[in-house]
């Protein structure tokens, strides 16, 4: 495993100072969770939803909650522990974040994934593309809640092949008017700036003519419709831009470079992924409760059942120490090498296999909501892995990435990136 040392001056607190100081802050303002019990079939919550799906009005009083929690930790100078002073920021290595990160997982605070998109993908772009009066207007309010952002990429035509997307901007003096749909933006209805990547010419191959902007989504014209998912909740949603003016202070890096603003996004979505876990255990649907659930339905003695979790559980093992191996290249300041792709397929295979191995040891139970605890339940995973295989790089995308990168196979044919974007064909 790779480790880092950590450099400190005289002003810098060390990890051992900085811990008192996070455990009083925590002492003070949160309660600590109850130690945590061993699970045990048919105690507690069943609930193992892939995505979180609430009704609108508990969703607004959750962003409210999380809201008082992220100021109070800004305000007690915890909120952008390892950012620029100059942006509101404590400037200390990303260790403490991790400190602080630990230390909070002990203690009953509001759910922040609210912030997830924002914090992980908008706010670092922001850091290394924005102009400096952009950073300090939106960074500090970023990293205290105040702002919420969200990540407009995906369109109809556009979601693998991001490049080819047909979101326009036209420059109006000081401003630029962007008109067109995004498609599968996770948390618009609640986001107050989002990320756009726009086609702001034409003329120019399919990965030059962009432009990324920071965009107001309570802009006059931005329309955020929620799409309703098979699970029955709405996390995402399409938005509609019709005309929205723009400031040309909002732009993402220069004109027409929107594809390097993207990629920045789209690295920093990986190692959020990565740090979220890919890869590694499947939070509620740990093998303690796939195996404690084929005992509770006398499936233990079935060869092939017993199988099926024995290979469930060497694909956590393995997926968890690839992804450990990604993270460390992350924190060690080197880039990951095929280990996040690697690390994401394997996610999304676990979740799948999990899905078939409760299938079969639930049956029927899985599709008729009885009340029994800990069966239909599963219906919510089973109805979401599909969207993980899909989210943050397609399992057949992250196919050609290790064909291509790491195995040396030849490139995909037909990648026209010379021609102008007007005359491609369009999806
Ligand atoms: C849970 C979730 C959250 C999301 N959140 C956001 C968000 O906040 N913001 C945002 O902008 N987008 C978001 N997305 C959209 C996501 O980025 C896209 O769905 C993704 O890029 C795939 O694009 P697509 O849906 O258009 O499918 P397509 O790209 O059209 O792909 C369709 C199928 O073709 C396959 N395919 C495509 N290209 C190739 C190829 N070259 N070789 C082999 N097979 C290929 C794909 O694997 C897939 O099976 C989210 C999606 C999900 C599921």
């Amino acid at each position: 495993m790779t480790t880092t040392t950590t450099t400190t001056t005289a002003s810098t607190p060390t990890l051992d100072e900085f811990g008192a100081e996070v455990t009083a802050f925590l002492d003070a303002a949160a309660e600590r969770r109850p130690e945590r019990r061993e699970f045990a079939w048919g105690e507690g919550d069943d609930s193992v939803s892939m995505f979180e799906e609430v009704d609108p009005a508990d969703e607004r009083r959750g962003l409210a909650e999380a809201k008082v929690w992220r100021a109070k930790r800004f305000d007690a100078g915890l909120g952008y522990i390892s950012g620029d002073p100059a942006y509101g920021g404590r400037g200390l290595p990303a260790a403490y974040d991790r400190l602080y990160a630990s230390l909070e997982s002990r203690y009953d605070v509001p759910s922040q994934s609210f912030f997830g998109i924002g914090l992980g993908m908008v706010a670092p772009t922001i850091k290394d593309h924005a102009q400096p009066d952009i950073k300090a207007r939106y960074l500090p309010a970023m990293y205290r809640g105040d702002v919420v952002g969200c990540q407009l990429f995906s369109e109809p035509g556009a979601g693998s092949d991001l490049a080819g997307l047909q979101t326009r901007a036209e420059r109006d003096g000081d401003e630029w008017v962007v008109s067109g749909q995004k498609v599968w933006t996770s948390g618009a209805q609640y986001s107050d700036i989002g990320e756009v990547i726009c086609r702001t010419d034409p003329d120019m191959p399919k990965h030059q003519g962009l432009t990324g902007f920071i965009v107001d989504m309570r802009a006059p014209g931005v329309d955020v419709r929620p799409l309703r998912q098979m699970t029955g909740g709405a996390s995402f949603n399409e938005v509609f831009f019709n005309e929205v003016r723009v400031p040309d202070d909002h732009r993402l890096g220069d004109v027409n470079q929107g594809w390097s603003v993207a990629l920045t996004t789209l690295m920093n979505e990986r190692a959020s992924i990565g740090a979220g876990g890919a890869g590694g255990g499947l939070g509620v649907a740990d093998i303690t409760r796939l195996s404690q659930m084929l005992a509770h339905f006398g499936g233990s003695d079935d060869p092939t059942l017993r199988d099926q979790l024995m290979r469930l559980y060497t694909g956590f093992q393995v997926a968890k120490f690839t992804n450990q191996r990604a993270l460390d290249k992350i924190r060690a300041g080197q880039l990951p090498g095929p280990e996040m792709s690697i690390a994401k397929l394997s996610l999304t295979r676990n979740l799948t296999d999990t899905g078939q191995f409760v299938a079969r040891v639930l049956g029927p139970r899985l599709t008729a909501d009885t009340g029994e605890w800990g069966t239909f339940a599963w219906s919510r995973f089973l109805c979401g892995t599909p969207g993980m295989r899909i989210a943050g790089g397609s399992d057949e995308v992250l196919h050609n990435i290790i064909g291509e990168r790491v195995l040396g196979l030849p490139k995909e044919p037909g990648i026209d990136t010379t021609s102008p974007f007007k005359d491609l064909l369009k999806n």
